[in-house]
């Protein structure tokens, strides 16, 4: 049976050429001493300890459950004693961290054979991907919040691959897990009738290999593959706005979870960018520590890790461990030297949207530092950010109406079809925290509507 294909071509978007792009090798790590779950870095909930300092746990122990929500379950990647509970500012809980023991024991969940999972109800389903801990990695936009596992979605979208520099292809993290793979689908095909399963036309998910899936081909630049850009460019009608997306890695864990009935903690990292010494994906733990994915760990006096993608991920320290959404690291230089004779400097290997530098015309990938070079000015109307942005926003516009406290012009401004990817900030000469401002409206204008 021949079997439907769509393709939808984004016309906007950005993608620089960066060096520092992680080989096509798979690196198994040994175990790390410590993992650790992140609770702060899961966004719109509010969490509640279930343990304490000291406790012994297992491989699949609640550590945490949302506040407003206790179907949203955090479970512990790691079988071991509770080291340490770190508090940040107004005692938000940043990290769990579990000292793993050399016989880590697990919780055991029910396993699902192929054949129940035809026949079990769907609030089963549920309950058990609730208690399994994995609901959260199925997130409903707009806001990309965790889904409501009362409601039935329109359409789910499965991201096999971002075109965002830097990030796990989805050949890397399948490869010898296609029947699970399959079984995850077939998971996700119980919870709606309409699967978007998305892959780049001619990137990788489209190889034999990784692409026999992909029903939602794209073509263009990043961010094309996210499920928000897709959407926008899918919709017929606004109930699609609240589909719910996920990634193919954590399809993965949806399997693993049901099938082998064990809370499942592998997890393929990409670990790329110009200061990162041997840039490849890395097979680890679930919250393994930042240190423990880069040998040698780069000077962090003179090197940035970003977490979760470089052009909207957040600064992580050695000391800190990967979250739970996050599955590249990415390493530069600070790059605050002083540059001799910098005026004269053509710029052939600095990355430009603008072209204002030569490296325009150099064919090289590039290394990008994090330097500034300058702090914010005044929008001066060059329309790079609305030119960039896949989602026909005009990012300066509604900028300005988040600043007037004009939440309806900015709404009107399409400000719930941002889809946070962060390239109208990294475009912009006036170098306005665009995505930033954006993202703290949208997140303001959800609590609002949730507190009616
Ligand atoms: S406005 Fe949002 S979607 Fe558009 S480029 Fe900026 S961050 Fe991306
Ligand atoms: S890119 Fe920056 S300077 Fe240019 S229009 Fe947008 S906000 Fe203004």
């Amino acid at each position: 049976m021949r079997r439907l294909m769509k393709t939808i071509h984004i016309k906007k978007g950005y993608l620089p050429r960066l060096a520092g792009v992680p080989a096509d090798t798979l690196k198994p790590l040994p175990p790390p001493g410590r993992v650790a779950a992140c609770p702060a870095r899961i966004p719109f909930i509010k969490p509640r300890l279930r343990v304490k300092k000291g406790d012994h746990v297992q491989v699949g122990t609640l550590l945490y459950e949302d506040k407003q929500d206790s179907r949203f379950q955090f479970l512990s990647p790691g079988g071991g004693r509770v080291e340490d509970i770190r508090l940040g500012p107004r005692r938000r809980v940043e990290a769990i961290v579990i000292a793993l023991s050399p016989d880590e024991k697990r919780v055991a969940f029910p396993e699902l054979s192929k054949l129940q999972l035809e026949t079990i109800s769907r609030p089963d389903l549920v309950e058990r991907l609730c208690t399994g801990g994995i609901w959260p990695l199925i997130r409903a936009l707009p806001f990309r919040d965790i889904a409501d596992p009362d409601t039935v979605p329109p359409a789910i979208f499965i991201s096999m691959d971002n075109q965002e520099p830097f990030q796990v292809p989805a050949d890397i993290y399948l490869k010898g897990n296609e029947d699970l793979f399959e079984f995850g689908l077939h998971v996700l095909k119980r919870l709606s009738d309409k699967i978007y399963i998305a892959g780049a036309k001619s990137g990788r998910a489209g190889q034999p290999d990784a692409g026999r899936w992909a029903n939602l081909t794209y073509t263009g630049k990043y961010p094309a593959g996210d499920p928000g850009v897709l959407l926008y460019h899918l919709k017929n009608t606004p109930d699609e706005n609240n589909s719910w997306f996920i990634t193919g890695q954590d399809v993965l864990m949806v399997a693993r979870l049901l099938k082998n009935g064990r809370y499942p903690t592998r997890r393929v990292i990409a670990v790329g960018g110009s200061a990162a010494g041997d840039a490849c994906h890395v097979q680890t733990r679930l919250g393994a520590p930042i240190a423990h994915l880069m040998d040698p760990v780069p000077d962090a006096t003179t090197t940035r890790y970003v977490a979760g993608g470089v052009f909207h991920g957040h600064t992580v320290t050695p000391d800190d461990f990967i979250g739970l959404y996050e599955t590249a690291l990415t390493v530069l230089p600070e790059g605050n030297e002083k540059e001799f004779l910098a005026l004269f400097n053509p710029g052939w290997r600095k990355p430009t949207y603008s072209r204002i530098y030569l490296s325009a015309l150099n064919p090289a990938d590039l290394p990008a530092n994090c330097n500034r070079h300058g702090d914010e000015r005044a929008c001066i109307a060059c329309m790079h950010c609305a030119d960039v942005c896949p989602v026909d926003i005009l990012p300066q516009l509604a900028y300005k109406a988040i600043l007037a406290g004009e939440v309806e012009e900015a709404l009107a401004h399409g400000l719930l079809d941002c889809v946070e990817c962060g390239i109208c900030t990294c475009v912009c000469p006036s170098k306005i925290e665009l995505t930033e401002t954006l993202k703290t409206a949208r997140a303001a204008y959800r609590k609002e509507q949730r507190c009616g």
